[in-house]
């Protein structure tokens, strides 16, 4: 059986059930790195130049996890999932990049997704990505279609349930082999509501936030997520605050981070990664939001790889100090 390797990062959070789903369905058996290590973070590093985003780097140290454990390893080109509303450049060239950076890696299957070259372009994408497992057209189709299905029970699962995407992975396909149990994210007494935007890349990695949602939940405060929204009330955020989205994942910062601020959360935390780009302008638009409202505390973290645990720890705890304090007197909001 063809063994494929998927890395646990970067996108792996937005689909990894759909494209488990859709090699499953063609025959192959998946494999997923375990989650990320200063090892897997440290080895990643190593491989490109300093100024890389952290994300990208946890990448490289996933691929290098997977060496001699699978055939392949999966890694997309995503550039458009929607008309008129592009990636960031990084996820272009990924396939392209891990092959420079990891030449020790297993062959890379990738494919290109952009929608604004017309549906049959994509179709053609998808057969020829699932010609590397069976010459059936029919069952790369039926591949595709149980990839679909998967992937909408699993944004159904997180919008109408309120799970964070491991908590949705877990619930579908259950633990893997060394994965730690999924923290429980509704506490028995509520001190805040407090909501974290950012990428799921950023948000669900434990090791490169050092736990900060498990932190949050700890200290008995339930925590919101920018998957817990629906499309549409991501997509009027993004109208209210910037009109058309231009970045793929804009409503995951801007979206989230407009919404919550005005309905729902007693504090919003923004987590972006060093050297991100688009990143700084997203969440510049959030910033400014939060101090022209003035209704809901905001606070933005910046993560990279030298990044202390102490740190997150000192900030979390005076923002948290803050917002109790504001609840109980109803204070002035500091941005
Ligand atoms: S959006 Fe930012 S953090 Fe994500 S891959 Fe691009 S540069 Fe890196």
């Amino acid at each position: 059986m063809i063994r494929v390797g998927i890395p646990r990062a970067l996108l792996y959070y937005q689909y990894y059930p759909m494209w488990k789903t859709f090699f499953e369905e063609l025959g192959a058996e998946v494999v997923v790195s375990p989650p990320t290590t200063q090892v897997v973070l440290s080895s990643g590093s190593f491989r490109v130049v300093a100024d890389t985003c952290l994300p990208v780097k946890v990448l490289c140290g996933h691929v290098l996890s997977l060496v001699g454990k699978c055939d392949y390893v999966f890694i997309p080109a995503i550039r458009s999932v929607r008309k008129r509303v592009y990636n960031c450049s990084k996820f272009l060239g990924l396939p392209d990049m891990t092959k420079a950076v990891v030449p020790e890696s297993p062959p890379i299957l990738d494919i290109d997704v952009d929608v604004n070259k017309g549906k049959r372009v994509l179709y053609q994408a998808i057969y020829r990505l699932g010609r590397r497992f069976t010459r059936s057209p029919m069952k790369i189709k039926r591949a595709a279609m149980a990839a679909l299905q998967a992937h909408l029970d699993y944004w159904q699962l997180m919008s109408r349930q309120g799970l964070t995407p491991p908590q949705a992975i877990e619930r579908m396909f259950g633990l893997s082999e060394g994965e730690p149990k999924i923290h429980s994210s509704r506490p028995d007494s509520i001190q805040a509501t407090i909501a974290v935007i950012g990428h799921p890349y950023l948000l669900y990695d434990e090791h490169m936030n050092h736990r900060l949602i498990h932190r949050l939940e700890q200290a008995h405060n339930k925590v919101l997520t920018p998957e817990m929204l629906n499309a549409g009330e991501l997509e009027s955020a993004v109208a209210r605050l910037v009109g058309r989205a231009y970045w793929t994942y804009e409503e995951e910062v801007v979206g989230a981070g407009g919404h919550y601020l005005q309905n729902g959360a007693d504090g919003v935390i923004g987590v972006m990664a060093f050297g991100c780009g688009p990143d700084s302008l997203m969440m510049d638009v959030v910033r400014r939001q939060a101090s022209r409202v003035r209704a809901t505390p905001f606070m933005s973290l910046t993560l990279e790889e030298h990044t202390a645990e102490a740190g997150v720890v000192t900030r979390l705890e005076a923002f948290l100090d803050m917002i109790y304090r504001r609840r109980k007197r109803g204070t002035e909001v500091c941005v």
